[in-house]
């Protein structure tokens, strides 16, 4: 009977049952974990990548939960609207968009191609720019008092080492500046709109990533281990959830401690 009292408590402050979720560049890595995470707690999830989700979409009927798979590149303004159009006629609303898809690319800013420079800014700002703002056209036409949760780095705090990555470190950089931007600027409507900074975390972004760039980073890592998307869950969940009802324009940092150094 307790259990039961803690369950419903836990439910009010973290479900979300009756929720549309929609998830950017949930076919592998973190968003594919997080998109199973917000299914289990309840929300309907919607995926969108350039490459499709199959996969992710079987885990979670697998799992007892709701999702499907949508094609889109987020640079693309048309695409995306054809997307969101697509999340309004099968599930009728958008509460959530963990705006999640991103790319890096490492490289000598003195050797780095102005071309690779705009497509990491135009993948990671732009991208969560033009998601951010059709998902929020929507929710102020519906009166959706919706969680805008857009994925940053702790390199949009800090300059990693050894590797060279300026693009990538001005794209999140840029990201976080523009959450606190929509932040303020539809908390009119009742928007909530939040970054995610995780560390280090292994997915095939990183698993990629040369044995000998990774010996370089553990010594820099207080806890001496990358982090696991699994362990990103519960801070999506939260910012999309109405435990977090007063949070917006927070930069959450999942990093383990290594931005405090
Ligand atoms: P992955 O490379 O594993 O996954 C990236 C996802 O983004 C893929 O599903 C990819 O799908 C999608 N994607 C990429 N470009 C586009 C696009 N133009 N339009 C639509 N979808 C796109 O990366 P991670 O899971 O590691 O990273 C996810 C996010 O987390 C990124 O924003 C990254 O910067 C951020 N992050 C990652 C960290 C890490 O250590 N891994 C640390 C901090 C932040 P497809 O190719 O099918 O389009």
């Amino acid at each position: 009977m307790q259990g039961d009292i803690y369950m419903s408590y836990l439910e009010t402050l973290f479900g979300l049952k009756g929720k549309t979720a929609l998830v950017t560049g949930g076919g592998r890595g973190i968003g594919q974990v997080v998109a199973i995470g917000l299914a289990k707690a309840g929300a309907e999830v919607a995926i969108i990548s350039r490459t499709g989700a199959d996969e992710t979409v079987k885990l979670i009927e697998q799992a007892g939960g709701r999702a499907y798979s949508l094609l889109a590149d987020v640079t693309d303004e048309k695409a995306v609207d054809a997307a969101l159009a697509s999340v309004i006629a099968r599930s009728d609303s958008l509460d959530i968009v963990f705006n999640n898809a991103g790319i890096c690319i490492h490289e000598d800013t003195l050797k780095a191609t102005i071309a690779d420079w705009r497509s990491v800014l135009d993948i990671n700002l732009t991208g969560e720019y033009i998601m951010a703002r059709a998902a929020g056209r929507i929710m102020i036409e519906k009166g959706i008092r919706g969680s805008i949760i857009n994925m940053a780095s702790m390199s949009g705090s800090i300059v990693n080492i050894p590797q060279w990555q300026a693009s990538y470190n001005a794209s999140k950089a840029g990201v976080i500046h523009m959450t606190r931007s929509l932040a303020v600027e539809w908390a009119q409507y009742g928007i909530r709109v939040n970054s995610l900074s995780p560390g280090y975390i292994a997915t095939p972004m990183s698993v990629d990533t040369p044995q000998e760039l990774k010996d370089a980073w553990m010594p820099l890592m207080p806890f001496h281990r990358m982090g696991k998307p699994e362990e990103l869950v519960g801070a999506v969940i939260y910012l999309a959830a109405d435990s977090s009802g007063y949070t917006s324009g927070s930069d959450l940092i999942v990093d383990g401690a290594y931005v405090c150094q």
